[in-house]
């Protein structure tokens, strides 16, 4: 009873908004999760330069539609999902991320939604959760699922430490150093080696039936079996 939970930018397709800086030349939209720990104050500021150089949803999605998953990136997704359930836990949009998941072939994704304005500007975003990587993994637990997660970047650092296992994949420098007890890999046969390494630490560590049910008041399932 095991779920994979895998981040999507940096681990199966390439940084969408570095892909969107090279193609309009704006540096400044290079700055990713990578760079900035604080997810809104990245959004924000995003916008903001979306703003002022009269960058709307169209010309984004004009850059993703052209961009392709990562090398290999396909296969290792399919043959993870041949050994387990697999849920992409990722703080991009729905509305930048669709044509790349027919490239990955549907796997369930969990991400955010844009606002559009009428004029196509990217108004605003909408998060659908606060924290939404590190619940969906204590969500799992509660309904009796161990969890091994793999990411590259800060906003992965809270699912990584809430699941069963965390794995770190190509992540940059200053990650590495701040978070050394996650292991880190660089490729995908790594990284496939990796989770079958977790799955047999996770299963020696406790039988089925035995997992402890998510703590936290915010979790309403378990709310719910504590009422029933
Ligand atoms: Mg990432």
């Amino acid at each position: 009873m095991l779920v994979a939970c895998l981040d999507l930018e940096g681990v199966l397709i390439p940084e969408i908004w570095i892909n969107v800086a090279a193609r309009t030349g704006i540096d400044d939209l290079k700055a990713t999760t990578r760079d900035v720990p604080d997810y809104d104050e990245l959004m924000q500021f995003r916008l903001d330069v979306l703003a002022r150089h009269g960058i709307g949803i169209a010309d984004i999605q004009s850059v993703i539609a052209e961009m392709e998953p990562l090398d290999g990136a396909r296969a290792f997704l399919e043959s993870l999902r041949q050994r387990s359930q697999v849920i992409i836990l990722s703080d991009t949009f729905y509305e930048f991320a669709t044509p790349l998941m027919a490239r990955l072939g549907w796997p369930t994704l969990f991400c955010h939604h844009l606002v559009i304005g009428d004029d196509g500007a990217v108004a605003d975003y909408r998060l659908r959760i606060q924290d939404p990587k590190r619940k969906a993994v204590k969500a799992l637990h509660g309904l009796n699922f161990r969890v091994i997660a793999a990411g590259d970047s800060y906003n992965d650092i809270s699912m990584l430490s809430e699941a069963d296992a965390g794995i770190l994949f190509r992540p940059p420098q200053n990650v590495i150093d701040e978070f050394p007890q996650f292991p880190v890999t660089t490729d995908y046969a790594a990284l496939a080696n990796a989770f079958a390494e977790a799955e047999l630490g996770v299963s020696k560590r406790s039988e089925p039936g035995t997992t402890t049910v998510a703590s936290g008041s915010d979790y309403a399932l378990q709310s719910a079996s504590e009422a029933g």
